[in-house]
């Protein structure tokens, strides 16, 4: 069951913090602890492409980390179900769940610590290769309630499975996709070209509501989630439904919370606040 998996905030938030750590620095080495992390090139020619290169610029596309390297290679870090991105001093220890270590000048180093083994390093020429394929970023300007509508337009899919769909909108997983569709009260069963415009419209709304808000509050810490520093982070405190157990009440009218699962996605919503319509 796909559930618990760092979203747009959790990555935003990564990004910010280790923006000012390590912009600047050089890569001095890599310590690949487990190799299956690095999925393209070889170990090898990640290893010699990577040592020697100023981290130029970092950026978030959809759920990936994109470093800009001096070289003009761009470093591709996906931290799928539980990956996290540490930022220690080079000579602290690894813990048994840190599968990499980028080393830094500077004495700092970057661990990526991941339980479950789902994360991924890949090194490309081009980034767009891989990030051409997403939908549009839900946070830009250009992002207007018509965008959303005409990538919603004839799908017969359930809307929550199309939020979570990274070909339709980037950076939406299973969380704020359920808190997103009960802050617009809209049964997450529905179809996207079902929806009225002006469902639409609350739906974008609530979209970039619950994002921003959860980048204030540093991403939702509900599994394996960490800031560089290792700390947590507080968004999962302000969660309506996301997660919430059976017994759990809505927070609007009282119904208890209930739990379906769509495309294999655990799934909570309100019955009453967000009629199947
Ligand atoms: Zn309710």
């Amino acid at each position: 069951m796909k559930e618990k998996v760092p979203e747009l905030p959790e990555v935003e938030t990564i990004k910010n913090e280790l923006l000012p750590h390590i912009i600047g620095h050089c890569i001095t080495g890599v310590t690949l602890i487990w190799e299956g992390i690095v999925r393209q090139p070889s170990m090898e020619e990640f290893r010699s492409r990577l040592i020697g290169q100023e981290i130029t610029s970092i950026a978030r596309r959809g759920k990936y980390l994109l470093f800009s390297l001096s070289s003009g290679d761009s470093l591709i870090i996906h931290l799928k179900m539980t990956g996290s991105l540490l930022l220690k001093p080079t000579s602290a220890e690894p813990d048994k769940f840190t599968r990499a270590i980028i080393h830094l000048n500077k004495g700092t180093s970057l661990f990526f610590r991941d339980p479950r083994k789902f994360g991924m390093m890949r090194l490309v020429k081009d980034d767009n290769s891989i990030v051409s394929k997403l939908g549009p970023e839900p946070l830009v300007p250009d992002f207007i309630p018509q965008v959303l509508a005409q990538r919603l337009n004839n799908r017969t899919a359930p809307i929550k499975a199309l939020l979570c769909d990274q070909k339709v909108i980037a950076g939406i997983g299973n969380m704020y996709a359920d808190e997103a569709l009960f802050a617009a009260k809209i049964h997450p069963l529905r179809s996207g070209k079902s929806l009225s415009p002006e469902e639409v419209g609350r739906l974008h709304q609530a979209i970039q509501q619950v994002l921003w808000s959860a980048i204030d509050n540093k991403g939702a810490s509900v599994e394996n989630y960490f800031r560089p520093d290792g700390t947590l982070g507080t968004a999962h405190f302000q969660f309506q439904v996301a997660h919430r157990l059976s017994g759990k009440f809505c927070p609007n009218c009282g119904t208890p919370i209930e739990r379906i699962v769509v495309r294999n996605r655990g799934t909570y919503f309100c019955p009453k606040c967000q009629p199947e319509g």
